[in-house]
């Protein structure tokens, strides 16, 4: 028997409805690098509606054609991310520090009608224009920059100021759309191989965002101001700008400011209460707070994901800043939110902490498996470990033109019975928290058994000379595989390689501990900020490493 309840589909535009009246004296602050542009959410709804009609009616945007972003955190940017969807078209982030092959590989795969860019990043869109095709016919630049770059453009070229003025504040939103539509469209940055496209729906960005603000979670609430530096082309910033529309939180967005300097200044200013970005963020901010005098006391949690956290970075801010500190687990086909650290009830302080190193629990709508290797569903006993296996109702199912699209051509990717293959190894104890070992092709695999690149590098991470360590697997003779130690120390360190050995044979097994060292500049990263393991092994293989 069906049930008696009103089918309401769940849509980006209600989420800009109710953002832009219900809390429409909420703001969204961009920092320009001396001070914060303040805008109510009334205005960016007003503004969104301006911009739907610009695109609608000048650039001829409709049914589910994509507009792309290539984008700061900033004000325009959240007016592109609600107009977009809720007129019913599908948005596209575009990830400003990807290669050119790769950037525009996305565009032209997507076929992209519209870009709109950031005056202060257009060479990056200036230098791929050769490369893209024809159905891309609209750039629209927001902000100071020179235009001229884009002389060689076939198609139209537009202020953001310009084409948004003198049109109506209001427009006729598409709450009435298939819940299931494309909202968004994401890429993975192709660690492995070309990137791949994961399309949101309506739905799943809406029951996300309901996710990001429960308690346990983000739990925005009016009083809240939210610093999203991951940026909003890394997986819709983990759904920070929907859910902070959604609940009135004020949003503090970072533009270009990413450096450790500004962005202390910036929440010495504005006072956010809750930010979030990945660990290599967080760890260039606090040596900065260490150093200097700031107000951070507005915090009352930061969020750190997107690669494991080493419990050293943790500590440092909880001890000596008083800023608490939420691990959490995700991936762009999750939307990102799958696991958030916070632990059980009626624990002391000292008794949390195993819990929230961990990567966290998975909520009601995301169900989690182990996979062994030949197969076997491993026990959640917090010891087997196995491939992490997720689905839910924001989980991809398949990739955008992707085989998995077509019945008839599976993708490894997802398993027979639908579920997404993470690529990540670990283990989840019977109340339901999860620890990563590892990615499965950073597992290092030696004489047979698996060493945790993690493992060790959390360990390196927690003497206090290293700022940053990453390991990987090198070819070894007679192991198979052995562990690479790459090390950055802190200005002004002293140790040497021998007592970082000392200090590592200390508190693993031995057999674990890397023979190969190499102190390093910096360890290479990837678009998203996360170490690139891929780099380091290439380097290693060139002997540019030993
Ligand atoms: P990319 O694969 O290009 O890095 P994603 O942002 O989608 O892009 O990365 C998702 C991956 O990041 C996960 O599969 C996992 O390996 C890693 N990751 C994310 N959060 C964590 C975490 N808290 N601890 C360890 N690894 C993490």
């Amino acid at each position: 028997m069906f049930s008696t309840m009103q089918d309401v589909p769940l849509t980006v535009a209600r989420i800009l409805e109710h953002g832009s009246t219900i809390h429409g004296g909420s703001t969204v602050t961009t920092w320009d690098g001396t001070g914060p542009v303040v805008r109510t959410y009334a205005e960016v709804g007003a503004r969104a509606a301006r911009l739907a009609w610009a695109l609608r009616d000048e650039l001829g945007v409709t049914a589910d054609d994509r507009v792309a972003t290539l984008m700061w955190n900033n004000a325009e940017h959240l007016e592109a991310y609600l107009a977009v969807p809720a007129m019913g078209a599908v948005l596209h982030t575009l990830n400003l520090r990807l290669p050119a092959n790769q950037l525009s590989f996305i565009v032209n795969h997507a076929a992209d009608r519209v870009v709109i860019v950031n005056g202060t990043v257009l060479p990056l869109l200036a230098a791929v224009l050769p490369e893209l095709a024809p159905t891309l016919r609209h750039i629209v630049v927001s902000g100071p920059g020179d235009r001229s770059v884009l002389a060689g453009f076939a198609g139209g070229v537009h202020d953001y100021e310009e084409l948004i003025a003198d049109r109506p504040t209001a427009y006729p939103w598409r709450s009435d759309i298939d819940e299931r539509q494309a909202a968004v469209l994401c890429y993975t940055s192709g660690t492995t191989g070309d990137p791949k496209g994961v399309l949101y729906s309506h739905r799943s960005v809406y029951l996300h965002c309901l996710q990001v603000n429960t308690g346990d979670n983000f739990g925005f609430t009016p009083r809240d101001t939210a610093l999203p530096v991951v940026p909003m082309f890394h997986v819709n910033a983990w759904g920070i700008p929907h859910a902070a529309f959604m609940s009135g939180a004020g949003l503090l967005m970072p533009d270009r400011f990413l450096q450790p300097k500004p962005m202390a200044e910036m929440i010495a200013a504005v006072r956010p209460t809750v930010s979030a970005a990945v660990p290599t963020i967080w760890s260039g901010l606090l040596d900065e707070l260490d150093a200097g005098d700031y107000d951070t006391s507005s915090l009352r949690m930061v969020v750190i994901g997107g690669s494991a956290c080493p419990p050293s970075l943790m500590k440092g801010y909880e001890e000596r800043h008083g800023i608490r500190v939420i691990h959490a687990w995700g991936m762009t086909e999750t939307s990102p939110l799958g696991s958030f650290a916070q632990p059980p009830g009626g624990l002391t302080p000292e008794e949390e902490w195993p819990y929230r190193v961990t990567q966290g629990v998975f909520p009601a709508s995301v169900e989690a498996r182990l996979i062994g290797p030949g197969g076997e569903r491993m026990p959640h006993d917090g010891v087997s470990a196995g491939e992490l296996e997720v689905r839910g109702p924001w989980i991809a199912g398949a990739y955008y033109g992707g085989a998995g699209q077509d019945p008839q051509r599976p993708d490894d990717k997802f398993s027979e019975d639908g579920w997404l293959r993470t690529g990540d190894v670990g283990t989840i104890t019977a109340d339901g928290y999860l620890t990563l070992t590892d990615r499965a092709k950073d597992v290092i695999k030696s004489g047979g058994e698996w060493i945790s690149s993690v493992d060790l590098e959390n360990h390196l991470m927690a003497h206090p000379e290293v700022a940053e360590a990453a390991v990987v697997a090198v070819p070894d003779e007679k192991w198979g595989e052995r562990p690479l130690a790459t090390v950055v120390l802190r200005p002004g360190a002293t140790a040497g390689l021998p007592e970082l050995r000392a200090f590592l044979a200390g508190r693993i097994a031995s057999w674990q501990l890397p023979e190969r060292w190499a102190i390093v500049e910096s360890v290479p990263k990837t678009s998203v900020g996360k170490f690139d393991k891929k780099v380091i092994r290439a380097d290693y293989a060139a002997r540019r490493l030993d």
